[in-house]
C-alpha cells in the first residue's frame, strides 16, 4: 500500500509543525511505519520542522518523502557536485560522499 502523501500540504512553505497525528514514521525498520494515525509521532523541533517518532525513535523533516525534500538535497549539493565531475571525481566516490543512492 503506498502512503498518502496528500497531507503535506499542510506542511510545506513556511508554516509551522501543528498536526503530528498525520504524519507517519519513515523509518523502514519501525513497528509502525508508514501508519497514521498510531499516536508514535510527535514534534522534535518546530523549528527545524522535524517530527520524531516515539516508538523507535528516529527524526525526520516535516518534508521527508516529497519532492520538496529533494529539491533541497539537490539545490544544496548540485553545484558541489559539478564541480566534483568537472575535477574527475568518481561519481561514485560523490554518491557515497553524498549519500545520494536512495
Ligand atoms: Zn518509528
Amino acid at each position: 500500500m503506498l502512503p498518502d502523501w496528500s497531507h503535506y500540504t499542510s506542511v510545506i512553505g513556511s508554516q509551522p509543525i501543528v498536526d503530528p497525528s498525520r504524519q507517519f514514521c519513515h523509518n523502514p525498520d519501525c513497528p509502525v511505519s508508514s501508519k497514521v494515525g498510531e499516536g508514535n509521532i510527535g514534534v522534535h523541533n518546530q523549528k527545524d520542522r522535524r517530527y520524531v517518532c516515539h516508538r523507535c525513535g528516529k527524526t525526520f523533516a516535516a518534508t521527508k518523502g516529497t519532492t520538496f525534500h529533494r529539491l533541497h538535497k539537490a539545490a544544496d549539493l548540485v553545484v558541489i557536485v559539478l564541480a566534483l565531475l568537472c575535477h574527475g571525481c568518481p561519481v561514485q566516490a560523490i554518491v557515497a560522499a553524498f549519500d545520494l543512492d536512495d
